[in-house]
């Protein structure tokens, strides 16, 4: 049935109403109305299960609900009575499904049982574990024989620390360290960025810091619809009196005002509570010029009135500030207003409010780290941070927000393409084994080995890899030239509709589903954003009786692939998951010591953050100041009039490549997701009218062309020379090569892009 399509802007606040019918609607349609209510009460809470969406911290004591609208989608999205079963497969080939949207493939439902691709019917067609097991062990085995980089172990940011840990070992006991994971697409530019200028890789703020900052400021992050408990933290901010300051090309509702579902005043009386203060809609690869302009006035107010920066915490902590004051001053306003998209005076604005607060944090997201220079936008906020001593002090700091549920826990226990952030040595000790020293390939590595032929198998622990990359028609034109695809997921996706020569399709647990082993029923663990772990209890039945948990899975494809290794106890390890947190304090003594006794504190328990308590673990010991190497942090270099640098970005019905539906409520997008936000400007400069169908091209001369057709345009409020449309649909216009220095993020917030008619 066709869907219908309406859009027309969104008066509402984010909250309210809407979000409390979208939940039940969600409830409803996933036919969850019974069971689904129970188990969302346990969500986020001490004695329940860690959301298997986003990252965002979870307060001790919680709130009744502890969960937002789409996490609540996402429960139910896995709780789901669809299911995907052998009967299914049977009626589809894979060609048809390719015809498939991405939320039509997982809304099928929930995958039973394990599959392999018969390439002579072109379907899927049910297997035995162990014969899945066997041939995947061969082929890895002879490809190992040839040359083990040939193969790639890719992480979504799901996986709990226990499987990712015994994931890494898989793959360093194989021979490579080819472990790219979904940060690389979004905060691995934190993890470089910070890692330099601070000396940890993540961010330093903890939640108690938002009940004491003053002032708050966003870049590039859609709290509403990402990461949307944060509403909490920022309601009793905002409530208690402290400043947010928000800069996003687009004004995101979650941003903007709020009504707390749980407050039956604001529910009743529709009173809403003002996030931003103040909202600036900053160009699209225009923050480092802002920041910079923030700091220009700080230096020159402190030069005119003193006291503004916080000289002895400069000295006694910093290193490089003299450089940086140089590198601001001799920046044009001129040239900072034109990067910026921006006016001086709000810039100014801006840095009077920083100045005036006792404790400042900085939150931001992928606006900052999906750009060409991301790693030194990344490092900019640091630079404003340190001039005034914001970070290691309570209400003050750097936070990073975090997408995947357990995508820092993960680099936490070992997946990581590069080998010296990994204790390689105490593996080898522990292991007993050589382990590989070469640094291996990050997600934009892994595609161009794919591409080029260097790369022969892929196994993937959950995610949508295929689609989450840039280069759509690249990659779905080289993957099926790979010997072995392997994809261990709860849902059906996109990727699994190409595949390699021999391919498997292999369904795990759930998150929230019981996992029964030798030792009885298991617990998980995550780390969330703020570098909390905490455990996480299944609270519902499996999906079906023939799936196996990810612990399970990885155990069964190392000991059919690897030589038999008495120090790896593979199946003592899946019959007890505490048995894997035990080698992971072994592993890291200083932060996991006592795991399996403190995973249990109601408050679970932070890892040491040296920043957070102004230890800097950088080769001089101090802070450092960044410069960055351009005011623009994006590819396009701005002077083409025709060419639009394309925001891509997520709606409010969807989480990472998973699309629940079709509402973009705060956008006022429903029913479609075939849109291109366009400015007023460029559509009458264009000659485009609202409503109309174009195309857009890639702005490159690297001879491969990109283009994507049937975008209806809508005039939206965003920058001029901008233009907005959706992931991962757009994710074809983006060339693997355009990713940021350093940290090889794909440059997803501004693709340089040229109209089509
Ligand atoms: S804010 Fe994130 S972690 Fe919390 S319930 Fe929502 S999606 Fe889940």
């Amino acid at each position: 049935m066709p869907r219908h399509t309406h859009i027309a802007p969104y008066s509402g606040p984010a909250g309210g109403w809407g979000s409390a019918k979208s939940v039940t609607k969600y409830m409803a349609e996933q036919g969850v109305m019974g069971r689904g209510g129970p188990i969302l009460a346990k969500q986020n809470k001490p004695d329940g299960f860690a959301c298997v969406s986003c990252a965002w911290a979870k307060p001790v004591p919680p709130h009744t609900a502890e969960f937002c609208e789409n996490g609540a989608k996402a429960t139910f999205w896995e709780l789901t009575n669809k299911r995907t079963t052998p009967a299914f497969f049977a009626e589809h080939t894979i060609t048809e499904l390719q015809s498939w949207s991405d939320h039509d493939l997982e809304d099928a439902g929930r995958l039973t049982t394990p599959m392999r691709y018969n390439p002579a019917t072109d379907k899927y067609e049910a297997v035995g574990w162990e014969t899945a097991f066997a041939t995947i062990g061969r082929e890895l085995a002879e490809i190992r024989e040839q040359d083990p980089r040939r193969v790639v172990f890719y992480t979504s940011g799901r996986a709990s620390l226990e499987t990712a840990y015994m994931f890494q070992l898989l793959a360093r006991l194989y021979g490579n360290n080819n472990l790219p994971d979904s940060s690389n697409m979004c905060h691995e530019s934190t993890s470089v960025g910070l890692k330099e200028s601070i000396g940890v890789p993540v961010g330093t703020v903890t939640l108690e810091d938002f009940d004491h900052a003053d002032a708050l400021f966003f870049f590039g992050q859609n709290v509403g619809s990402n990461s949307p408990r944060m509403l909490h933290q920022l309601q009793e901010a905002s409530d208690r009196g402290a400043t947010i300051v928000s800069f996003n090309p687009l004004c995101e509702r979650g941003l903007e005002r709020f009504i707390n579902p749980q407050n039956p005043v604001q529910m009743l009386t529709g009173s809403e509570t003002t996030i931003s203060r103040e909202y600036h809609q900053v160009r699209p690869g225009g923050d480092i010029a802002v920041v910079i302009g923030m700091c220009r006035y700080l230096f020159e107010e402190d030069r005119r009135s003193g006291g503004v920066l916080d000289h002895a915490f400069l000295a006694e902590h910093t290193q490089g500030m003299d450089a940086f004051r140089d590198f601001v001053m001799a920046q044009s306003w001129v040239d900072l207003e034109r990067e910026s998209g921006l006016s001086r005076a709000s810039i100014e604005g801006a840095a009077k409010i920083y100045a005036s607060a006792k404790a400042a944090m900085v939150v931001y997201g992928m606006g900052i780290t999906q750009h060409k220079l991301g790693v030194q936008a990344v490092q900019m906020l640091v630079n404003l941070l340190l001039l005034r001593g914001n970070i290691g002090r309570l209400g003050a700091g750097i936070c990073p927000v975090r997408g995947h549920s357990n995508v820092q826990g993960q680099r936490t226990v070992g997946i990581a393409e590069k080998p010296e952030l990994v204790p390689l040595d105490k593996l080898e000790e522990l292991y007993q084994f050589t382990a590989p020293r070469e640094k291996g390939t990050s997600t934009v590595e892994a595609c161009e080995g794919i591409i080029d032929g260097s790369i022969d198998a892929f196994v993937g622990l959950g995610g949508n890899f295929l689609r989450a990359v840039p280069d759509h028609s690249r990659m779905e034109k080289a993957w099926p030239n790979m010997r072995l695809t392997v994809q261990i997921a709860t849902k059906l996706n996109r990727n699994h509709l190409f595949n390699g020569k021999t391919a498997f399709l292999l369904p795990c647990l759930g998150r929230i589903e019981k996992d029964r082993q030798a030792s009885g029923e298991q617990t998980v663990t995550i780390e969330d954003s703020t570098a909390v772990i905490r455990k996480s209890k299944a609270m519902a039945e499996p999906a079906s009786p023939d799936l196996r948990s990810e612990p399970c899975i990885v155990a069964g494809i190392a000991k059919a692939t690897l030589p038999p290794n008495p120090n790896v106890p593979w199946d003592a390890w899946v019959g007890d998951y505490g048995l894997v947190r035990d080698a992971i304090a072994k592993t890291w003594p200083d932060t996991f010591a006592d795991f399996n006794r403190r995973m249990h504190e109601p408050h679970g328990f932070r890892r040491p953050i040296a920043a957070s308590s102004r230890k800097w673990a950088t080769p001089s010991g101090k802070a450092l100041f960044k410069l960055p190497k351009s005011l623009n942090a994006s590819f396009d270099d701005g002077t083409d009039p025709n060419v639009l640098r394309l925001i891509t970005l997520r709606s409010n019905d969807q989480f990472n490549t998973t699309v629940y539906g079709y509402s973009d409520r705060f956008r006022g997008i429903e029913g479609t997701r075939d849109v291109l936000l366009m400015n007023e400007k460029d559509m009458a400069r264009f000659g485009i009218a609202d409503g109309q169908t174009i195309g857009l091209s890639t702005a490159t001369d690297d001879n491969v062309e990109r283009s994507l057709g049937g975008l209806r345009v809508v005039k939206y409020n965003i920058p001029e020379g901008s233009c907005a449309g959706y992931y991962p649909e757009c994710n074809v216009l983006i060339p693997l090569w355009q990713h940021a220095e350093e940290s090889m993020v794909p440059a997803a917030k501004s693709v340089p892009v040229r109209i089509m008619r």
